[in-house]
């Protein structure tokens, strides 16, 4: 896979973090010794293991960072990529860190990585790959329910997610949790409602909830709601396709352009997301996709001009190269760190609004998180509440009904109206209403910040600040 191109003097991911980092608690009042504890990792385990493959051995070099543990267990996705590697994966794990705590989410933060092109290796191989692996965290508990839990980040998802978990079952036979030890999966082997699309849901719920607010629209130079918007979004992923899709199906955002590794398409009229991913699928690639330019620097159209820049691949590539040509005013990191620390300053000192990573992308984690409450409480949600709301409901429509009848008033409930009414939430409806609710509420707590202290001038340092915060009560609470 291409990394993106970073300048030559910038500093490495997890250095990146670190400084941004640096920012927000200079403007803290956190002992030297609590803020070295809260921003160094806690560990990284290094595994090298072979697997016999096509008639020989062949070594796979996989992590398992663990930022933090003020809470348990520690939750982060595992990647696979040829680019994986231990600076990543820890500043991956720190990112999950102040991720978990801005949306309230009760963990710590971790992070795993395996490097790897899974192109290169058919289903069955990598089969064999991930279960090696799974088994390699899982005897030394970086695998566990109440310890450390997977889930799917770039390169892997559900399918990933279901060999994990039939690893640790098979390890552990008696564990009636074992469900909860990794989330992400398939609906059939304990998954949930709504989490393959929960992280770009999260993108779109986060962009709904800053066009709720005039004043942060202003900020970022636009007016009115998110209709009509044109929008670039960089990769076409998990997170990027889900974020472009529900953004154009649902707000009436226009997609001018997508970014894939291959390229880039751009329409000024605005592109169906789900031809361009039907392609992608059907042709391995977006050339040849037609009725929009194809530029093969694909890169040059981060620089183009938008409402929405959305990020949706991978790090670093907004960078101190391309961030004074970046025209976008408003920028959504659905990707960890696709903004440089040092891009961030130049980006801040044009205006441009930045909505950063640690909130942008946590719809995944979140519902995460209901699938692993789902997975210890052994029961579905709504299973018990949904018919009784819907008997409630019924009783009200009925009433209604008799006192129109009985008084004359001839009123009838429109079809439409009666059919919403009466269906009670499932799993579904409550994973979409328990999002909504989190991303709002974290939206809510970084505004207030930024907008409250005259010390902070931006979305990302407001949200370092809640989410330190929040930590640093966690560690003091146990005495530290
Ligand atoms: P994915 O593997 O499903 O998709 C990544 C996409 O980016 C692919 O379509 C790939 O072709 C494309 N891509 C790769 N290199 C590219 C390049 N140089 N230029 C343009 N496109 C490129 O991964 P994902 O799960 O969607 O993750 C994307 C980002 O979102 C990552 O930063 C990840 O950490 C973050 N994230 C993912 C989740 C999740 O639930 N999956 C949750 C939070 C954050």
């Amino acid at each position: 896979m291409a990394l993106a191109q970073t300048h030559p003097v910038e500093p490495s991911f997890r250095d990146s973090v670190d400084i941004m980092f640096n920012r927000a608690v200079a403007l803290m009042d956190l002992s030297p010794g609590l803020e070295e504890k809260i921003r160094v990792c806690n560990a990284t385990y290094t595994v090298r293991f072979g697997v016999r493959l096509r008639g020989g051995l062949h070594t796979f070099t996989g992590y398992r960072s663990v930022h933090s543990e003020h809470m348990e267990p520690a939750k982060g996705g595992i990647r696979f990529a040829p680019s994986v590697h231990q600076d990543e994966v820890e500043a991956l794990a720190a990112l999950m860190t102040y991720k978990c705590a801005l949306v309230q989410v009760p963990y710590g933060g971790s992070k795993g990585g395996l490097r790897i092109d899974p192109r290169d290796w058919d289903e069955h191989e990598m089969e064999l790959i991930t279960r090696r692996f799974a088994y390699e965290l899982i005897k030394r508990d970086m695998i566990n329910p109440a310890q450390n839990v997977p889930a799917p980040d770039m390169g892997t998802g559900e399918r990933e997610m279901a060999w994990i978990a039939d690893q640790y079952k098979r390890m552990n036979t008696t564990d009636i949790n074992s469900n909860a030890c990794v989330t992400g999966k398939p609906i059939n082997a304990g998954g949930i409602q709504g989490r393959t699309e929960a992280t770009g849901r999260g993108v779109q719920y986060a962009l709904r909830e800053f066009f709720r607010y005039p004043q942060d629209v202003a900020a970022a130079k636009l007016s009115g709601s998110l209709d009509g918007k044109r929008v670039i979004v960089q990769g076409l992923g998990n997170v990027g396709y889900h974020a472009a899709k529900f953004l154009s199906e649902e707000d009436g955002c226009r997609i001018t352009g997508i970014i894939e590794r291959d390229g880039a398409l751009y329409s000024e009229a605005g592109l169906n997301v789900e031809d361009v991913r039907q392609w992608i699928v059907k042709h391995g690639s977006i050339k040849g996709f037609p009725d929009a330019a194809l530029s093969d620097d694909g890169a040059a159209l981060l620089e183009a001009d938008c409402d929405i820049l959305i990020p949706a691949a991978l790090e670093g590539v907004i960078n101190m190269t391309n961030a004074h040509s970046i025209q976008a005013p408003l920028i959504i990191e659905a990707a960890n760190g696709p903004v440089t620390a040092g891009a961030d300053e130049v980006l801040r000192a044009k205006g441009t609004v930045i909505i950063p990573d640690m909130y942008a992308n946590a719809g995944g984690v979140t519902v995460s998180y209901f699938e692993w409450v789902k997975n210890l409480s052994h029961i579905r949600f709504g299973r018990m509440q949904r018919r009784a709301e819907e008997s409630r409901h019924q009783m009200l429509v009925d009433e209604l009904e008799r006192l129109s009848a009985d008084k004359g008033l001839g009123w009838t409930l429109s079809p439409g109206f009666k059919q919403q009414y009466l269906r009670g939430a499932g799993e579904l409806e409550l994973v979409r209403s328990g999002l909504d609710d989190t991303m709002r509420g974290a939206y809510q707590s970084m505004r207030e910040v930024w907008h409250d202290r005259a010390d902070v001038h931006d979305l990302r340092t407001a949200a370092y600040l809640v989410s330190i915060g929040r930590v640093a009560a966690s560690y003091r609470a146990k005495g530290l």
